[in-house]
């Protein structure tokens, strides 16, 4: 009796970390906050977002973007913003949406839910003075969601967005990352790529213009066309 009482407990203990695995870092958690991870699937739309921008690369994913005429949206840390304040002007001229990264892209778990409204707001604040847009998305930097976030989100008006396919776009090589991304490709998907890295200047992200540059076509070519992620979300667009 006894060993069953302790390795039921044990058993509690192990499911219920896995809960809190889930809820904090699973893609369709909405544990913490409001949060979606796809968009409609009436249409043949996908959703390409970028990461950790503005970045000195920024404007050579513009020119991709611009050449291929998709729209896409950038969710951005306010510290890049104020170091690449011209850049996130061009993205917001460009047409493309942007969203809230947070500020300094710190993991969000384990911390005040003063310190998370604080990151939010900052980065909130430094978007809108650059750009005149006031975002209306969150993407919590690694996808991780914590206690405080779900009255954060609502205080400043976001809705949560995680991703259907996520590029591992910082580590993989360019085939591997266009591999990925076209195996996911279906209706409503909002697939994850990095513009940056968390607030370092300078990143190289080579491997990401090559894989959008060659994505794009293939699924123009499949049948699908791009939305940005509030378009997506929209069931009558
Ligand atoms: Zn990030």
């Amino acid at each position: 009796m006894a060993d069953g009482g302790l390795i039921g407990a044990a058993a509690g203990i192990v499911a219920s970390a896995g809960f809190m695995g889930y809820a904090v870092r699973g893609r369709s958690s909405a544990v913490f906050a409001p949060s979606v991870y796809r968009g409609d699937r009436s249409r043949p739309a996908i959703a390409l977002t970028f990461d950790d921008g503005p970045s000195e690369s920024t404007p050579v994913l513009l020119e991709i973007l611009g050449r291929h005429r998709v729209p896409a949206t950038f969710f951005m840390c306010g510290e890049n913003v104020r170091r690449c304040t011209g850049i996130a002007r061009e993205v917001a001229s460009a047409g493309h949406e942007i969203g809230n990264h947070t500020d300094t892209h710190p993991r969000l778990d384990f911390h005040s839910t003063e310190f998370i409204y604080r990151e939010m707001a900052l980065a909130q604040e430094a978007i809108q003075g650059a750009t005149g847009q006031q975002p209306r998305l969150f993407r919590a930097p690694f996808g991780v969601r914590w206690f405080g976030l779900g009255s954060a989100q609502h205080r400043l008006g976001l809705t949560g967005v995680m991703w259907t396919v996520i590029g591992r776009d910082w580590r993989y090589p360019p085939q591997l990352i266009a591999r990925r991304l076209l195996r996911s490709a279906r209706n409503g998907a909002i697939f994850c790529l990095h513009d940056g890295r968390g607030v370092a200047p300078a990143p190289d992200v080579r491997a990401t213009l090559q894989a959008v540059d060659q994505v794009i076509p293939a699924l123009k070519e499949g049948g699908f066309h791009f939305e940005t992620v509030s378009q997506i979300l929209c069931p009558t667009n």
